[in-house]
Formats: structure tokens, C-alpha cells, sequence
């Protein structure tokens, strides 16, 4: 069985790397300056040109790229070539104000789906296996990553999306399948349903679950293997810099390697922006390095994380990130939809004419999320019927899962029963566990 997917590229040495990525930076930094006008002023504005980007010691000198920066160039402010070259959008899963669009010419998403075809072979996965995908598919990359990289491999792909958990089992069993793509709290539901339909483990031939997307712990690690008989793989990727796949588990289970022929990685502090140290804690920078349409340099991900580099007993040298951490801005990840706290401001401005005092409790029950919105009543609207508040209620619902996509529990409270605050508003308590490691 083969171990690796491109094993000249995963097993290269330390020297050859830095070779090849010198050589693609060069080259990528010419391309950027060129074809993005908006990248080339960040560039002038630090007194950088091209020339001056020699090798990989020199990517400190370039300009940071923010999620801010993106929104600025919605939607085509950053895009490298001409629109007739493009093949596919993929969006991040904010909504409309928040939304991220990423661009791919036929190149770009053979190298996305070369990424993710080397983390399923990373976690065991040939042509003989029968690849069940429950990503989401559409705009998230989710699906359309997973699937590209099962057929490369040659699996016999089976593009279920999300949702429909149990005709997601009935196929599992009906077709053997032995590998499932989804997202770790999808996953974990999966497993509950099977136990729910009276079948264990012993009823399905899953031997791997490609599982990422989004923060989850050791702990639920070992839950879902045990719940669906499985080894249980990390793989990391985000929208801006192709989806899922960026990194990728190996039989370790300990850390993603990063597919470095195409993305260098830099660890910075998020506060002074100053690059860190090997093995030190802070936000992860990314370069891509071969990408054509979208080909964004030192994208500050907000995602903390520590790096490290060094053989890994699976053989590869790819350097490793550990699981991220946590992130340096305020967006949350609540059942794998990006939420940022401002978007439920909007809604509640709308629906109170004012905004009023709110908190967002998430939390994590047994393997998924809950998410619970408490707003503070006004003192006349304390004394109007219970009918008018329950409408209330049943319009802010509504509005939250038109703008986020997701449902949250509206909980009205008495006025001044929420906690004020002398210094920042404390807007959002996150209890789940993931984020404290
Ligand atoms: P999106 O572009 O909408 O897919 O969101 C990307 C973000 O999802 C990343 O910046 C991370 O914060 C998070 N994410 C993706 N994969 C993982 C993972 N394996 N573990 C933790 N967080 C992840
Ligand atoms: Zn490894």
C-alpha cells in the first residue's frame, strides 16, 4: 500500500525544500506584484519590489494580508488573472458583509485536490477504499476538496453533502464505505445516530474519518473513534488559501503536516507582528507559493498555533503545526459556520431599534455545539403581553438563521439581569473546552 501521495515532495530534505521554495517565491512575488495593483501599493507603501525578495529569509520584508484587506477587494480586487482564466469560486462560511470568495484556475484546484488526495493517503486511503464525503457541499470548501482529492486517489467517491444522517449510515452499510469526510462534530453525530438505530461499529467497515473544518479536542478524538470503529484524522486548510488541505494528519495523530511545496508557513505575534521562533505560540502566516488566481502572501490567519519541524516517525519532513489553539480575533466557529459577534449585533439593532444588552453563550453538549443568545428586555417592554414577547422571540430566531445559516436559542431576560462591565463588554462566553489547551 502506497504511504505516500507524492513521497519525493512529503519525504524531501530540509535543503531541497528551501530550494524549491525559494525558487516558487521569487516567482510568486513577480506574479503578485504585476497582476495585483492592490498587493503591489501594501508592497511600495513598505518600501519592498520584487528585487528585493531573493529567497525565504527575505519574506519578513513583505506586507501582512488581513482578513480586513479581503473584505476591502471584494470580490475581485485580489484576483491574479484574467476573470475568462478562473474555473471556480469557493466563499468562506460568513455571511454576505463577512463573505471571503477565492478564486481557482484549473491549476489551482489541481493543487488543492493534490493536497487533500496526500491526506487521504496519509490516513490510509487507495483505490480500493469506497470514500464517503459529508462535507457540505457548494460554496464551502469542505466537499469540494474532499471529493477532489478521493477521485485523485481513485476511491469510489460517494458525494452525500451533509445532513441525512440516516440514509448517510443506510449508504455506509449498503456500500461498505471506509472512509468518512466530514466535520469532527458531524462525525460525532454520526456516531450517536448509529447507536440511536440500534448498530454498532461492528456494522459499518469504516477504518478512517478525515475530520477538520473546525476546533475539536483529543478527547472527542477518542469518542468518535470508538463510536465509529475508526482512526480519526485531523486535516486543516482554510477558504483563503484553497480549503481543506493546507495540512493533513499523518499515522501519528500527532500535529498536521504542512504541504510546504505550496504554502509556507510563519508563526508571528498577532500583537507586534514580529516573526517568532520555531516551537513558539502565536498566529500562523501563510504564503502561498503556486497558486495563480488567488495567490495571497503572509496571510495572517488568525489561528494560534505552534510549529515544528524534524522528522516524524511516518517518514515525512514536512514541518508540522499543532492543532490550533484558538484565534487571535473575535470570530467564533460554532457548528463549523463562522459567526462573528458583530453580525448578531446587526440583527438585534434591527430587531430593537437600539441595540440592547446581550450576551452569546456557546458551549459544547456531548459532541456539538449549542448556541444560546440571551437578550436583555427594555423595562416598558418588560410589562407588554407575553404574546408580543414571544413574537419577539420567534423574529430574532428567525433573523439569526437567516443572516448566520444556523439556529441559536433566543433567551429573553428581565431587564438589567445581564452583567455589565467596566471595561470591555463581555459579549461572548465560550465554555466548550476546545480553545483552553
Ligand atoms: P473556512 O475558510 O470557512 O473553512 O474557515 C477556516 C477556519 O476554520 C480556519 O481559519 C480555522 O480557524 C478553522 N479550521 C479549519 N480546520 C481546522 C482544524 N482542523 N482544526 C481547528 N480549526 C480549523
Ligand atoms: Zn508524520
Amino acid at each position: 500500500m502506497a504511504k505516500y501521495w507524492n513521497e519525493e515532495i512529503e519525504c524531501m530534505s530540509r535543503e531541497d525544500m528551501t530550494a524549491l521554495q525559494n525558487e516558487k517565491l521569487v516567482k510568486q512575488v513577480r506574479h503578485v506584484w504585476d497582476n495585483v495593483p492592490y498587493y503591489k501599493k501594501l508592497m511600495k507603501e513598505k518600501g519592498v519590489t520584487p528585487d528585493d525578495i531573493k529567497s525565504i529569509d527575505d519574506l519578513h520584508k513583505l506586507p501582512f494580508l488581513k482578513k480586513d484587506d479581503l473584505r476591502e477587494c471584494y470580490p475581485y480586487g485580489l484576483l491574479a488573472v484574467p476573470l475568462k482564466d478562473c474555473v471556480r469560486i469557493q466563499s468562506t462560511s460568513g455571511t454576505t458583509g463577512k463573505r471571503v470568495v477565492a478564486f481557482y484556475t484549473q491549476h489551482d484546484v489541481d493543487l488543492w485536490e493534490d493536497c487533500c488526495a496526500r491526506a487521504i493517503t496519509a490516513a490510509g486511503g487507495t483505490s480500493e477504499d469506497v470514500c464517503q464525503v459529508a462535507y457540505g457541499y457548494g460554496l464551502f470548501t469542505g466537499g469540494a476538496g474532499l471529493h477532489g482529492g478521493s477521485h485523485k486517489v481513485g476511491c469510489l467517491t460517494l458525494p452525500m453533502s451533509s445532513g441525512n444522517t440516516e440514509r448517510q449510515i443506510q449508504f455506509m452499510r449498503d456500500l461498505g464505505s471506509t472512509i468518512l469526510c466530514c466535520t469532527p462534530s458531524y462525525a460525532a453525530y454520526i456516531g450517536e445516530t448509529l447507536k440511536e438505530m440500534g448498530l454498532t461499529p461492528d456494522d459499518i467497515n469504516l477504518k478512517a474519518g478525515i475530520f477538520g473544518a473546525e476546533p475539536w479536542t483529543e478527547e472527542m478524538r477518542q469518542e468518535i473513534e470508538k463510536s465509529l470503529g475508526l482512526k480519526a484524522y485531523d486535516i486543516f486548510g482554510l477558504t483563503e488559501t484553497s480549503g481543506p488541505g493546507v495540512a493533513f494528519e499523518c499515522c501519528e495523530q500527532n500535529g498536521m503536516h504542512i504541504n510546504e511545496d505550496h504554502f509556507i508557513a510563519e508563526i508571528i505575534d498577532p500583537d507586534t507582528g514580529e516573526v517568532l521562533p520555531e516551537g513558539t505560540k502565536g498566529e500562523l502566516v501563510f504564503t502561498s507559493l503556486d497558486k495563480e488566481a488567488f495567490p495571497l502572501l503572509r496571510y495572517r490567519t488568525r489561528d494560534i498555533c505552534v510549529l515544528s519541524k524534524g522528522k516524524c516517525s511516518c517518514g515525512r519532513t514536512l514541518i508540522k503545526m499543532t492543532k490550533p489553539m484558538g484565534r487571535s480575533d473575535d470570530m467564533l466557529i460554532i457548528k463549523g459556520v463562522n459567526v462573528f459577534p458583530s453580525q448578531i449585533e446587526t440583527v438585534l439593532l434591527k430587531d430593537f431599534n437600539a441595540t440592547p444588552n446581550y450576551q452569546i453563550v456557546v458551549d459544547r453538549v456531548g459532541n456539538s455545539d449549542t448556541f444560546e443568545i440571551k437578550v436583555e428586555l427594555t423595562e416598558d417592554m418588560h410589562t407588554d403581553t407575553i404574546k408580543s414577547i414571544e413574537l419577539l422571540e420567534k423574529k430574532l430566531s428567525a433573523d439569526i438563521k437567516q443572516i448566520l445559516g444556523i439556529k441559536a436559542k433566543i433567551t429573553l431576560c428581565e431587564p438589567k439581569s445581564i452583567p455589565r462591565s467596566e471595561g470591555k463588554a463581555v459579549r461572548v462566553i465560550d465554555k466548550r473546552k476546545v480553545y483552553n489547551n
